[in-house]
């Protein structure tokens, strides 16, 4: 049993307070791979191009990751650069190299199909909404989306959540897609829109969860020091799908348990945080899962009263 993921491969140049990296492996698809490798087998679905290296291939590889999903063409991959504000609660994209991510038609091996957890990295809509089409039988399906595609492409958003069982947005975006500035009744609104659950990521500040019944906030792990926020949310929702699929969970069929999802709430924050400690993906060179377990019981016991 695996869990399919669909986003970007890209190479990412980041400059934040601690320094620069002028082209490293990033990508959404990268991050939400990596974070939930700790938990379930992983299919990655994405397009790289003929630059995307050897060594990058293997760290996913490595992770045992599987591949097949990966499709090699002609061009550049896809580069993205950002730079983060002093305080690295705001980032400004400042090149966006589309390359071959232009042209990403996902179509999914044959081998995929039949997965039951599927996690839709933030990528146009419509294309999330073809790859959700091409499985069969998915227990759990959500996945990210961003601010350009709620403003510019909303009725494909719509038509795309509808089928969803859980969204992962951060709050501006949870905002933005409700019209509403109270997250409780923008929470409300999005319920209605769809997905039976709700993750509204708040960066340094934790995560609420929502469903129609109840919700649940967890804090953000203080770190002594941020070097690099990107692909946080993207780990967050790779340890969130990645512990709900090790449990074997089954929203649709009410096989799910508040507690597991509280868990995946606290495994997300557990995973963003990680993420943040090194530039890039650096921090899985050497993360391991007793770490991750060990950070796990520690959001346990500073939130116990
Ligand atoms: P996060 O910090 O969780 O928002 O994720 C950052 C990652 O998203 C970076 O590694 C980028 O390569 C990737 N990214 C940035 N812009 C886009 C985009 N328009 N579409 C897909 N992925 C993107």
């Amino acid at each position: 049993m695996s869990l399919v993921i669909v986003g970007s491969v890209a190479y990412d140049g980041v400059e934040t307070p601690h320094g620069s990296v002028a082209r490293m492996l990033g990508g959404a698809a990268t991050y939400i791979g990596l974070a939930a490798s700790y938990f379930t087998n992983v299919k990655l679905v994405a397009i790289v191009g003929e630059d995307f290296a050897q060594e990058d291939r293997d760290l996913l590889t490595g992770r045992g990751i599987d591949l097949e999903g990966l499709e090699q063409v002609h061009g550049k991959t896809f580069f993205w650069k950002g730079v983060y504000s002093e305080d690295m609660n705001d980032r400004t994209t400042l090149q966006t190299d589309l390359n071959v991510f232009a042209d990403f038609n996902p179509k999914l091996p044959e081998s995929y199909r039949s997965q039951p957890y599927l996690l839709l990295g933030n990528i146009q809509p419509e294309l999330q909404r073809s790859v959700r089409a091409q499985m069969n039988g998915t227990r759990l399906v959500g996945g990210d989306t961003m601010n350009y595609w709620i403003r510019d492409y909303r009725d494909e958003l719509l038509a795309t959540i509808k089928e969803w069982d859980f969204l992962l947005i951060n709050d501006a975006e949870a905002r933005m897609l409700s019209g509403k500035y109270n997250l409780k009744h923008a929470a409300k609104a999005i319920l209605d829109m769809g997905p039976n659950t709700l993750v509204i990521k708040r960066g340094e500040y934790g995560a609420l969860l929502f469903r129609r019944d109840s919700h649940f906030m967890v804090p953000g792990y203080l770190l002594e020091e941020v070097f690099d926020p990107t692909g946080a949310g993207d780990c967050f929702a790779g340890g969130f799908i990645g512990y709900l699929a090790e449990r074997g969970c089954d929203l649709k069929q009410g096989h799910i348990e508040k507690r597991d999802l509280s868990r995946a709430v606290i495994y997300g924050s557990v995973m963003g945080s990680f993420c943040c400690e090194m530039f890039g993906v650096n921090r899985f060179q050497t993360l391991t899962r007793a770490d991750i377990d060990a950070r796990f019981r520690e959001f346990r016991e500073f939130t116990e009263f």
